[in-house]
């Protein structure tokens, strides 16, 4: 086992079964080593940074009907609310006043926000914070559609896979394609957005074959960004009575991504933070560098509930920011406010505005 640790260390791959090996042996020794090694080669590409984003959850309304996912549209109960362009701006304007300087706008599959809307969005931002990075995660949509907003200064794209087991993924997602899902990403990455894949840990159905799966799509794929948290069940969906994810199960697969992805940016998330109260801690002991603080107005957190129980409900921006801080700073590590670029796009961007 020692000897598989040491490959993915070396060589940053590890076959299938290898993988299913690792999992199957994991020791709590080994797994202590296992997040040694992903801090220490996260510390490699970023040094002792953690970047922040700040996430403008901008609209509930959501065309799909993921089984998972609070914001199903077969989810009656659902509170759904639109941000208006000018709440937006708002909000990123809160944001850039507390120093970030990488925003990320997300929302349900909501058509509502056109091509055009979305333009007017993404130009404004751009107009007024030039030096800051726009990431969206607003699901799938056209080729066109991404390479217009790409081309109106967005610069990064988050489209989690779900999991890479297209039988998994065909059940989890009615009326959604695994192959479409898959070439979103292909179609974002050759635009020349920074792309963000990722997956849910403790799916129902889900085993230690389809998380060796879920790992080795990421190393395919080779993402700038990762995004792994646990499934949390929401009480309003078909899948209220499923177990869910653990955090050391999340942690786990944080560090494999980390070590076969070495230079991702990879955030602890919100979800880990739900889970346990030092969850986003424990995810920077397990090889992140990246915290997304919520800047949404307070009136409409609650309402974007992929889960319930979220964490950071009622903190304004500015308490979000200073206990972040603290937490990052608590935990070793230092904060930067840069547009935080994944390694290979620093030497492009430098900071500045892309055009
Ligand atoms: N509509 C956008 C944004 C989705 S929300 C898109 O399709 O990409 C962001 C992520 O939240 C999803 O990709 C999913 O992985 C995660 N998520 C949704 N429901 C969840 C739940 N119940 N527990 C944990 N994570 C969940």
């Amino acid at each position: 086992m020692e000897r598989l640790l040491d490959k993915l260390v070396e060589r940053h791959e590890l076959d299938k079964e290898e993988i299913i090996c690792l999992l199957q042996h994991l020791t709590a020794e080994r797994k202590d080593r296992l997040f040694h090694l992903a801090v220490q080669t996260r510390k490699l590409h970023y040094g002792e940074s953690v970047f922040l984003r700040g996430l403008i959850e901008f609209s509930s309304f959501c065309k799909q009907d993921c089984l998972y996912c609070g914001l199903r549209r077969s989810n009656p109960s659902a509170q759904r609310y639109r941000l208006t362009e000018e709440e937006i701006l708002e909000c990123a304007e809160e944001g850039y006043r507390l120093g970030y300087r990488s925003f990320v706008l997300q929302s349900g599959e909501d058509y509502y926000f056109t091509e055009a809307r979305l333009i007017r969005i993404i130009t404004s931002m751009k107009l007024r914070f030039p030096e800051a990075a726009i990431t969206l995660s607003i699901g799938e949509r056209s080729e066109a559609f991404y390479r217009a907003l790409f081309d109106a200064g967005a610069d990064r794209y988050l489209l989690r896979h779900e999991t890479a087991s297209r039988s998994l993924y065909q059940s989890l997602h009615p009326g959604m394609s695994y192959d479409h899902r898959v070439s979103c990403l292909h179609t974002l990455k050759d635009i020349g957005y920074q792309v963000g894949a990722g997956f849910m840990v403790g799916l129902p159905g889900q085993t230690c074959e389809h998380l060796a799966e879920d790992l080795l799509f990421l190393k395919e794929l080779h993402p700038e960004m990762i995004g792994i948290g646990p499934f949390i069940p929401h009480s309003a969906t078909p899948l209220k009575d499923a177990q869910g994810g653990t955090v050391e199960d999340t942690l786990v697969m944080i560090a494999m991504a980390r070590l076969l992805v070495p230079e991702a940016l990879i955030p602890a998330t919100t979800a880990m933070g739900t889970l346990d109260p030092v969850g986003r801690e424990k995810a920077l002991g397990a090889g992140c560098n990246v915290v997304m603080p919520i800047l949404s107005p307070l009136g409409v957190r609650r309402k974007y509930a992929l889960y319930e129980n979220k964490i950071c409900m009622g903190d304004e921006a500015s308490l979000c920011r200073s206990c972040l801080e603290m937490r990052i700073a608590a935990a070793g590590y230092r904060i930067d406010l840069s547009r935080g670029d994944h390694c290979s796009f620093t030497g492009r961007a430098g900071g500045e505005p892309r055009r």
